[in-house]
């Protein structure tokens, strides 16, 4: 096949991409590439040249070049060249993980992973020929261009319970390190978290018309806890709820369980949405698992003193548990959140390293204190997940940096 312009693949973009040669293909990525960039920049342009519905069409088109490019049968041997390449090798993937399910909650949240689907990820990191490092060591060596092929970092975020009772579990049976970002404020308290509960609460009663505590009404909930209606409802109850104390919320969610007709016992014996009591943590692998920071009470304020003090909180309840008071100098922003006037506020706290929800794969000159991470969830097909492993992921990915520019040293 002779190489041709753009626009013979927006015709037949998939076709012939099952059927290309090798050098093909890196000129169909090479041009998905120009392509993604041309639809964000004329996209962003009011003046653009286009109207809506070609750049509608354009994207359509990228969009299926791309699955096609991930899912397809030449993207093995594709993405096996580019995880072997010296592109490939200057890059680390940090993989960012939240909860794996100990009942449903897969179900309610692409962001929990079924213990199996969990398993299947790691077996997949060790049949693709990845390589999982420690993430301290594993910037060091990216910064020294010294990394290993498909150089990979497990980090979880805000240590729940279902971290040591399942996700540790399936870490230690692969050998594999992580970083867990502990929140430490739940650690204490021991109640389940309010935000996530609450959603999941209101999943489990969708198709239910219900009078919603602290006056919200009568309203029929959604049976998608992704749909408008119940993002909207979530959003209420946690702005009427902000206020409260934890034991004032954890009365609002047994009167919501009532509601919904679930066992409001029975979850809390779960343990869903708990974090891990300090014995659970202390029973951790410390040679494998490196327990970070992530703020005391998961928030990041806008004040200078008050995010210093969450970090100081954070990092004295980790070194108490762990009886270990060296200085923990990895974070990881709650929510994602994340605004340049922190970076100073970072280095005042002796901060090294800061990870983001920004979607990418890490190179030698991102800023330290913004690395963007891969968000791995449920809704990540395995080919997908491959394909970022290797790096064709991140090269045909159409993502946007969200509320953040890539910051680079
Ligand atoms: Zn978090």
């Amino acid at each position: 096949m002779r190489k041709r312009c753009i626009l013979h693949y927006l015709d037949e973009p998939i076709v012939p991409l099952n059927r290309c040669a090798v050098g093909d293909v890196r000129h169909i990525v090479r041009n998905i590439v120009n392509l993604t960039r041309f639809i964000l920049q004329v996209d962003k342009t009011a003046a653009s040249p286009l109207t809506l519905a070609q750049i509608r069409s354009l994207r359509a088109t990228v969009l299926a070049l791309r699955a096609a490019l991930l899912q397809g049968g030449c993207s093995l041997g594709l993405a096996r060249a580019i995880g072997r390449s010296k592109w490939r090798r200057e890059k680390l993937l940090i993989l960012c993980y939240h909860g794996i399910s100990l009942a449903d909650e897969h179900l309610w949240s692409d962001l929990y992973l079924s213990p199996q689907h969990f398993d299947q990820r790691l077996s997949a990191l060790r049949k693709i020929g990845a390589t999982v490092l420690p993430l301290q060591q594993a910037l060091e060596l990216l910064r020294a261009k010294a990394l290993p092929p498909q150089a990979v970092a497990i980090t979880f975020d805000d240590g729940a319970y279902d971290f040591s009772a399942l996700a540790h579990p399936l870490l230690e049976a692969h050998e594999v390190p992580s970083t867990l970002y502990l929140t430490t404020y739940y650690v204490e308290k021991q109640l389940p978290v309010f935000n996530p509960l609450a959603s999941y609460l209101m999943w489990k009663g969708g198709g239910r018309t219900i009078e919603l505590p602290m006056g919200l009404g009568r309203q029929l909930l959604p049976e998608s806890a992704r749909d408008e209606r119940h993002v909207a409802l979530h959003s209420e109850l946690r702005r009427v709820t902000q206020a409260l104390n934890a034991d004032e919320k954890h009365s609002v969610a047994r009167v919501l369980a009532d509601r919904v007709g679930v066992d409001f016992d029975a979850i809390c014996a779960q343990r869903l949405f708990s974090l891990m009591r300090p014995a659970e943590i202390q029973a951790l692998n410390s040679e494998r698992v490196s327990i970070q920071l992530h703020t005391h009470r998961h928030r990041v304020p806008q004040e200078q003193a008050a995010f210093l003090r969450e970090l100081s909180d954070n990092r004295e309840v980790i070194a108490r548990i762990l009886g270990d008071s060296s200085l923990r100098e990895h974070f990881c922003y709650p929510s994602g959140e994340f605004r340049a006037e922190f970076l100073p506020w970072l280095e005042t706290a002796q901060v090294k390293y800061a990870t983001t929800c920004a979607p990418g794969i890490a190179n030698a000159t991102d800023h330290p204190l913004v690395l963007p991470r891969f968000i791995d969830t449920a809704g990540v097909s395995q080919a997908t997940f491959e394909a970022w492993v290797t790096g064709l992921g991140s090269i045909v990915a159409l993502n946007r940096q969200p509320r953040l520019q890539r910051m680079h040293v």
